[in-house]
């Protein structure tokens, strides 16, 4: 009995990648199914043997989580990339996707691209100081220059990672930089629309060269919050979280209640007020949409 990670699913097979690095073509027996069990890429198994390169896989080990969009399972870290310039930094999309990250239980980590365009590169070391205060990785890349790349890899080691970001800040790139063998296509969203590049295709997962996996699909590009609940919103901001337990009221939002620590926590300067205003903004949205799904 053997122990792997499925790395790609196609066409009824299950590529197992094994602690020396060799890849097996593995089956899965009748017996997923009929517990409704659907291995997945990500997902840890045991397998036996048919052949050097062929086996059957026999057993899925527990997950410790489950992304859909892409079906990946077991994934530790999602690397939020933003590129300084073409398109420009938004804060507010960073606010969003962090929530998004961190209600999912995963460790956010945060990667800029396009240094190279960056004329005054102090524009943006404000922008990262908040983001490190807080306890967050953050990395500084140019796919040009290569500036960055050991730093990612680094951060990347021995984990599962799938990337996130907008079209066109250049998730491709990094990722044809950070595995040779991954050959993204790369290019305006009209280039990629006119090779077809938007058919549906299969998830995999790369190897990187200093260890660890990376999804050559990139997720959390629905950022909804519909499933989020008022009182839990603070949660997923961490400097939030790190003062409410002070909060005079169980259950406080953060907003209008008096005795709140969260808000103390802004006027003293100790949360930034821009994320809190982002936190107030976000409440506002799910508030109003329970208010309409209610009515
Ligand atoms: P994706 O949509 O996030 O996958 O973005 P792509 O990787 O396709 O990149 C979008 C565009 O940005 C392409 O034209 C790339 O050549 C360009 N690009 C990517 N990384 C860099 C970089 O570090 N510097 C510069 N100047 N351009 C970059
Ligand atoms: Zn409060």
């Amino acid at each position: 009995m053997l122990e792997g990670r499925i790395i790609k699913a196609l066409a009824g097979y299950y590529y197992v990648l094994d602690q020396n690095r060799n890849v097996w073509q593995c089956r899965a027996r009748g017996v997923f199914k009929k517990k409704g069990l659907q291995p997945l890429v990500g997902d840890v198994v045991h397998f036996e043997p048919v052949s050097d390169h062929e086996g059957w896989v026999t057993q899925l080990i527990d997950r410790k989580n489950q992304l859909v969009r892409p079906p990946i399972a077991n994934v530790d870290q999602a690397l939020l990339v933003f590129s300084v310039k073409e398109p420009s930094f938004s804060p507010y999309l960073l606010d969003r996707m962090l929530v998004s990250v961190e209600k999912e239980h995963i460790r956010p980590l945060i990667c800029f691209t396009k240094l190279d365009l960056s004329g005054d590169k102090d524009d943006i070391v404000d922008e990262i100081s908040v983001y490190q205060k807080m306890g967050y990785p953050v990395c500084q890349t140019s796919s040009k220059t290569g500036e960055g790349m050991e730093e990612v890899l680094t951060l990347l080691r021995g984990k599962i990672t799938v990337l996130a970001g907008q079209s066109g800040v250049g998730k491709s790139t990094l990722l044809n930089q950070l595995c040779p063998q991954a050959q993204l296509e790369t290019g305006t969203i009209s280039d990629k629309l006119g090779r077809g590049r938007h058919t549906t295709r299969h998830v995999e997962l790369l190897e990187l060269p200093g260890g660890g996996l990376v999804a050559d699909t990139p997720g959390f590009s629905q950022l909804d919050f519909s499933a989020i609940e008022p009182e839990d919103l603070g949660t997923y901001f961490i400097e939030i979280r790190a003062h409410m337990d002070a909060c005079k009221f169980r259950g406080c939002l953060h907003h209008n209640e008096p005795g709140c620590a969260v808000k103390r926590a802004v006027e003293q300067g100790e949360i930034d007020s821009r994320r809190y205003a982002h936190y107030v903004q976000f409440l506002k949205e799910i508030e109003a949409n329970q208010y309409r799904k209610r009515y």
